[in-house]
């Protein structure tokens, strides 16, 4: 059978050409029973004729015995009259002997002979030629000759009365002679001869001819059988075809072959069965995600590029929008990994049911996920699609009894403009992806050709954020918060700041998510929290109103997870003798939300040392009131981009006084931050907000300009505030009001 697949590269061909090839049955060019034929009438013609010859051969040896016999008998009759003729040199009598002796039809000569060899009488006689003769040359020679002698026998008495006593002498007259020609005396032995040779050979090619029948009975068409079953097998596709035993071959070796063919065929079945599982499984494992299910990488760049072919045919533009998850391992270490796997499975539920079924979704491998959104146009459709994407990766996910919040960061690109091939629109869509991972997490960003650039500059920043504590760049600047109900500041804000020594002041905003995302925050947090109290200490050596004042410090969710705060806290306050109370570490509500029940323990623990805690940004973070309610704090920073439309947006300033009214049924002091007017501060004051922080008052001020401040302002100590019997502040810190507090 010919090997069409080599030749032909198209595996459909292939199949139609093994398919037909294998149902047409091609006879063998050499039959079995043909050479088995050959061989047995071979062997048989061989064995007849060698059988044959040696019983012509005995046979030849007798017929010559046999002719010996017959002349000499012959010649035996005539002697007397020989004998008779020679001695008495009787011609006629001699011619009569020979004519009888002529009368035998294979004598050829006969003549009596003197015994000085003078024939006294001789008859040559040309016999006709026989076909037979070379045969017979063959086996009895050319001529056969008797030579008889003529001779007289006399006996002597040597006593008259007693017979035996006699002398016998011979005396020899002549010879007759006789030639004969043996063919024609033999001729019944060649007929005989003839008779045997050729029912030697028939009796042989009878015995090849039954023969053949047999084999062509018993075995060649069997095979053929066989051979046409066989045929029916598609290599390609073994399904399974069981052989037939051919009737009456049960038993024998036919049968055995059979059944141990069909028990191969079915070792095949199983095996190519298994072997088909196997490949459909690596095939699925290589183009699928083994714990979501959902295409790979591979996967995606081969839908992409099909995309791509569409796009170009249709002249749609289509989007790729890369998600990473912010500080996934939080999850994965606060919980455990199971946990882990099983938000990435709830969320890929989630992200399939948001994109609906036009966009195609894939998991890149760990945190992140990307999907084709086919048919877009306008940027906004876009912004929109990212919105709802980040809102839904933020909702809670409730496993275990945990309520676990994560968010995300995504880059969008677009074919053709941000890409001309599957793989620099993915590579494009993941690095613009990082960008807003570093720019804090829970948003999108658009690719532009800057992306490269910005994300060098990123990654230079992240290498010299390493160094930054080591190299003294960073300082802490301190915004004052004022307490509303006296206008006097009671704290302030530690926000930090770096010196670049090339690019000058970074903006924490910038730097902070940059540190978040490779961990050196907590090495830049525990500078801050020690230069924090560093600087109240030292207030508080200069300045006596320093006593009643907090110093709030940005903790990062990070340093919060993964660091040991209580240590470090419980240390410092020793270190530089400050009231516990005196630190108020701010929280995002995003930080919290994001592991609540570890959020509970770790505050908990920070609450034992005595700081204050204070919840940052609130508002953004999706906090549930049952959470909040279950979190050890002293106090609410509302998020500054509430109070910035709290003017122009009455569903801001609804939102505003519910935070006020709830925190204050919690017990929980009130801080508006980013507070910029005079309006926004009087809307704050009549809805009870407790403290604002904000440019309207100050902006972050240096530690010296701090204090140069506060003498300036001369600002009345907290301690002279005269409070009506009914006006309390609900979680502002006793010592504030308590005069014993105050040296
Ligand atoms: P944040 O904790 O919400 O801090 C308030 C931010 O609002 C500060 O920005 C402050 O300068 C700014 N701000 C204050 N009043 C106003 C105002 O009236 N209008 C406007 N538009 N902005 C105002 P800054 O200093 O750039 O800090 C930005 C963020 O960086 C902070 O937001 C905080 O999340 C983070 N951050 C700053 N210092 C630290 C730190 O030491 N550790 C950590 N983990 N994060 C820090
Ligand atoms: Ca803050
Ligand atoms: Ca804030």
């Amino acid at each position: 059978m010919t090997d069409s697949s080599s030749q032909n590269n198209n595996p459909k061909a292939n199949k139609t050409t093994d398919s037909k090839s294998n149902r047409q049955y091609r006879k063998p060019r050499s039959k079995l029973s043909n050479r088995l034929f050959l061989a047995a009438i071979s062997v048989s013609v061989f064995i007849g004729i060698l059988l044959s010859g040696t019983q012509i051969l005995f046979d030849a040896k007798a017929s010559r015995q046999e002719l010996n016999q017959q002349f000499q008998s012959i010649l035996g009759m005539v002697t007397d009259s020989a004998t008779q003729a020679i001695y008495q040199l009787d011609k006629t009598m001699a011619s009569q002997v020979i004519d009888g002796l002529f009368e035998n039809p294979s004598v050829s000569y006969a003549g009596i002979m003197h015994y000085d060899g003078i024939a006294l009488t001789e008859r040559h006689r040309q016999l006709p030629r026989t076909a037979y003769e070379p045969i017979s040359q063959l086996i009895f020679g050319e001529a056969l000759t008797y030579t008889f002698p003529l001779q007289h026998k006399q006996i002597t008495y040597l006593d008259a009365k007693d017979s035996k006593a006699a002398k016998e002498s011979i005396e020899l007259y002549g010879h007759m002679i006789v030639t004969i020609n043996p063919s024609l005396a033999t001729e019944s032995f060649i007929n005989r001869a003839s008779f045997l040779l050729l029912g030697g050979l028939v009796q042989s090619v009878c015995y090849g001819l039954a023969l053949y029948f047999l084999f062509q009975f018993l075995i060649t068409r069997p095979m053929t059988r066989i051979i046409k079953n066989l045929e029916d097998v598609n290599p390609n596709q073994p399904t399974f075809v069981a052989l037939n035993i051919p009737k009456g071959h049960e038993d024998d070796e036919i049968g055995t072959w059979i059944k141990k063919v069909n028990g191969l065929f079915e070792a095949v079945k199983k095996y190519y069965g298994e072997r088909l599982i196997a490949e459909a499984h690596v095939e699925h494992l290589s183009n699928y995600d083994l714990l979501t299910e959902l295409p790979n990488r591979r996967l995606l760049i081969k839908h992409l590029e099909q995309t791509i072919a569409e796009s170009n045919e249709k002249d749609q533009p289509f989007a790729l929008l890369c998600c990473a998850l912010d500080d996934f391992n939080a999850v994965n270490l606060l919980h455990s990994y199971h946990t882990g796997d099983k938000i990435l499975l709830m969320l890929a539920e989630r992200l399939r049911e948001t994109i609906g079924n036009k966009s195609q979704l894939a998991r890149l491998g760990g945190d992140m996920f990307a999907l084709i959104v086919p048919n877009i146009t306008p940027n906004n459709e876009l912004k929109e699609i990212a919105n709802k994407l980040l809102e839904t990766i933020h909702l809670p996910f409730n496993i275990d009894q945990h309520s676990i919040q994560i968010s995300a960061s995504l880059g969008i690109t677009c074919y053709p403009d941000d890409g001309i091939n599957a793989e620099t629109l993915l590579k494009n869509s993941e690095n613009v992806m990082q960008l807003a991972k570093a720019q804090g997490g829970h948003g999108y960003e658009f690719y532009e050709q800057s992306v490269g650039e910005r994300l060098r500059d990123t990654k230079l920043l992240e290498k010299s954020l390493s160094l930054v504590v080591q190299n003294e760049e960073l300082q802490l600047e301190f915004q004052p918060q004022v307490l509303l109900a006296t206008q006097q500041i009671i704290g302030v804000e530690a926000l930090v700041r770096w010196h670049h020594p090339k690019r000058g002041l970074i903006s924490p905003s910038e730097f902070i998510p940059i540190a978040e995302n490779n961990q050196t925050i907590i090495k830049i947090g525990d500078w801050v929290l020690e230069q924090a109290c560093r600087t109240l200490e030292f207030w508080k050596s200069v300045s006596p109103t320093a006593e009643n004042f907090t110093i709030s410090v940005n903790v990062s969710a990070v340093q919060l997870h993964y660091s040991d705060l209580v240590k470090r806290i419980t240390y410092l306050i020793q270190r530089y003798k400050i009231n516990p109370w005196q630190l108020v570490l701010e929280i995002t509500e995003t930080a919290v939300m994001s592991n609540v029940d570890s959020a509970i323990d770790i505050l908990s623990g920070l609450k034992e040392t005595g700081v204050q805690i204070a919840i940052d940004d609130f508002g953004t973070g999706h906090s549930s009131l049952s959470y909040i309610k279950q979190m050890p704090l002293d106090k609410i920073k509302i998020d500054g981009s509430f109070v910035h439309d709290i003017m122009n947006d009455t569903n801001n300033a609804t939102i505003v006084n519910a935070i006020i009214q709830l925190g204050h049924s919690l017990n929980y002091t009130v801080i508006a931050e980013g507070t910029e007017t005079q309006a926004q501060v009087e809307y704050l004051s009549d809805c009870g907000c407790d403290i604002a922080q904000g440019y309207y008052f100050y902006k972050p001020l240096k530690a010296t300009e701090l204090l140069r401040v506060v003498k300036q302002q001369s600002i009345k100590p907290v301690t002279n505030l005269v409070l009506d019997e009914d006006m309390t502040i609900p979680g502002l810190h006793r010592s504030v009001f308590d005069i014993s507090n105050v040296n």
